[in-house]
């Protein structure tokens, strides 16, 4: 992280879990758990449905509510689906755009990360864009191309005023919710190689500003070393962000 140049964000990403009564609760030990003075950005991304609640919740605290997912057109007939508006209306002002799990189990295109996250701009909102690689595109050693495909098309069109605007959340796919975390070098390579890539998308200032994320099986243990890297501002984290403790631990390490 480099903390003079950039915004380092810790993100929970809470997935389909808890209910009503046990949104409340983890936040109430979460509002307790988070260090008051950190100088990281900190957001929890729960299912839409318990947001109004968890808006609630934080008040006060220094912890932000975020979506998982948002639609690109303003209202109408999309049923399940929620909009920018909708996310204003409780002062959202982050959402997850192009988990893998959205990739891969609900038909989420390079083309439609790129709508949602126009959306969210154009609403003022922050997308926390995900990209990545499957094992067998890292084992096959195209991942830069997969990673340049991705950010290429993610961000086609965007200004860099927009691209500035935007969290990039480096997430092998191997390594979500498999307990193998990429290494920090790994991380590093590909974060670094990220950069490189918007930087020749728009410009390299606008690229040093960005914020990027690692994701993946980040926990207590090796936050500390995966945010002691240069390019990686911030985590993505999944199944750590459902213990207030290790959530703490994370945060604790952005110094
Ligand atoms: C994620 O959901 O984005 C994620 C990285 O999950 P986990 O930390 O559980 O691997």
């Amino acid at each position: 992280m480099n903390l003079e140049k950039r915004k380092v964000v810790i993100a929970g990403n809470w997935k389909m879990n808890k209910n009503l009564e046990e949104t409340k609760s983890l936040l109430d030990e979460m509002v307790n758990a988070v260090p008051s003075d950190t100088k990281a950005t900190v957001l929890l991304c729960v299912p839409a449905i318990n947001i109004a609640a968890a808006v609630e919740c934080v008040k006060g605290s220094n912890i932000n509510i975020g979506a998982q997912n948002v639609h690109f057109e303003k209202s109408g007939a999309f049923t399940g689906e929620i909009s920018t508006d909708m996310l204003k209306s409780y002062d959202v002002k982050y959402s997850i755009i192009g988990h893998s799990e959205r990739r891969q189990y609900f038909g989420e295109t390079d083309e439609t990360v790129n709508k949602r996250a126009k959306a969210c701009l154009d609403a003022d909102i922050c997308p926390i864009i995900c990209v990545g690689e499957n094992l067998e595109e890292r084992e096959s050693d195209i991942t830069a191309n997969v990673i340049k495909n991705q950010i290429e098309k993610d961000l086609a069109g965007f200004t860099a005023e927009e691209i500035s605007r935007t969290i990039i959340a480096y997430e092998p796919i191997w390594a979500i919710g498999t307990g193998k975390t990429a290494t920090a070098r790994q991380a590093q390579e590909v974060c670094r190689f990220i950069r490189d890539t918007i930087a020749g998308l728009c410009n390299r200032e606008t690229a040093e500003s960005v914020t990027i994320q690692y994701g993946g099986s980040m926990n207590a243990k090796n936050a500390a070393e995966l945010l002691s890297m240069p390019d990686i501002d911030g985590g993505l984290i999944g199944g750590a962000s459902l213990k207030s403790a290790d959530f703490r631990t994370i945060v604790s390490c952005v110094k």
